[in-house]
């Protein structure tokens, strides 16, 4: 494993660069006992690495530029462009988000386009020195998905900014869910019935945490929509932007208490920001989800 490790540290050196013919040798080269994480590099690089073969970047606003390859996305390319800027405007204006990080959004190659990514419609990762958000070809033909896909994955990179990443995965994806657009009553209604398990904040972390697709998966990112909606619905979404900021504003004092206190960095930003204990937040949450919103 040490020997494994070393290699990916290579390839992934790489990868956060984006020097992805650079990465995709390095996978190679490592080739097999690709297991668990390792293969989701792996096919994270191969799916980046053989759309630049064949891409071209071109700028589509300050902070933001379009990766795609001409032959494949043909007229869609102002689509996606439009999609997409609508959508950064939108997730930036709701959560007070001024768009201080560029942005490479970049439209997978169809031969990649299969289902073993790990983002359900695309993904977002944090390189050296940009954001880069991925996204299926498949999409173009689905532009309310494509439009909330985009919202999803730049609220990543409105989180990861304003809490200096800071955020654990739960917070990460409840406002990324939120600002997709939230989670529809039916799903809703699956929680309230008992038919799904309301999870603690614990228990929802560890889920989303896990690697593989499953329905447990699938649950955990709608229960974390769903308390995001219950905190929208109570205190507006401009504090959910100010709880995020909490996160980053992690000063000395913060710093201090943490030690004290042995509280963790979302416990504190919770209390800050909306007065609740974290226990009391899930409650609530569940009992206005279970109330049928
Ligand atoms: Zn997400």
């Amino acid at each position: 494993v040490g020997i494994e490790n070393v290699d990916w540290g290579v390839a992934l050196a790489h990868y956060h660069a984006d020097r992805l013919e650079e990465a995709y040798e390095a996978a190679l080269d490592i080739g097999a006992g690709l297991l668990g994480r390792y293969l989701t590099w792996f096919r994270t690089i191969e799916a980046e690495a053989l759309t630049r073969r064949r891409s071209e970047l071109r700028r589509i606003t300050e902070f933001a530029e379009l990766e795609v390859i001409p032959d494949e996305i043909g007229g869609g390319e102002r689509l996606v462009a439009d999609a997409a800027l609508r959508a950064f405007q939108d997730v930036g204006s709701r959560f007070g988000y001024s768009h201080e990080s560029q942005i490479r959004l970049t439209v997978l190659a169809q031969e990649s386009d299969a289902p073993w990514l790990y983002g359900r419609f695309g993904y977002c990762i944090a390189k050296n020195d940009l954001y880069k958000i991925c996204v299926p070809l498949s999409l173009l033909g689905r532009p309310q998905e494509l439009y909330d896909t985009l919202r999803h994955e730049y609220a990543h990179v409105v989180v990861g900014m304003l809490t200096k990443d800071r955020a654990p995965r739960w917070v990460d994806e409840m406002v990324a869910m939120l600002a997709e657009g939230g989670v529809r009553r039916d799903r809703a209604r699956l929680f309230a019935t008992g038919e799904w398990s309301w999870l603690s904040r614990e228990e929802l972390e560890a889920e989303l945490l896990e690697l593989e697709d499953s329905e447990g998966r699938f649950m955990a990112y709608l229960q974390a929509g769903l308390v995001g909606m219950y905190l929208a619905s109570r205190f507006g979404e401009g504090k959910v932007g100010e709880f995020l900021r909490a996160f980053g504003s992690g000063g000395h004092w913060i710093e201090l208490w943490r030690r004290v206190r042995g509280s963790s960095l979302d416990e504190i930003a919770i209390r800050a920001a909306f007065g609740l204990k974290p226990g009391e937040l899930f409650e609530s949450a569940f009992q206005w989800t279970r109330a049928g919103r």
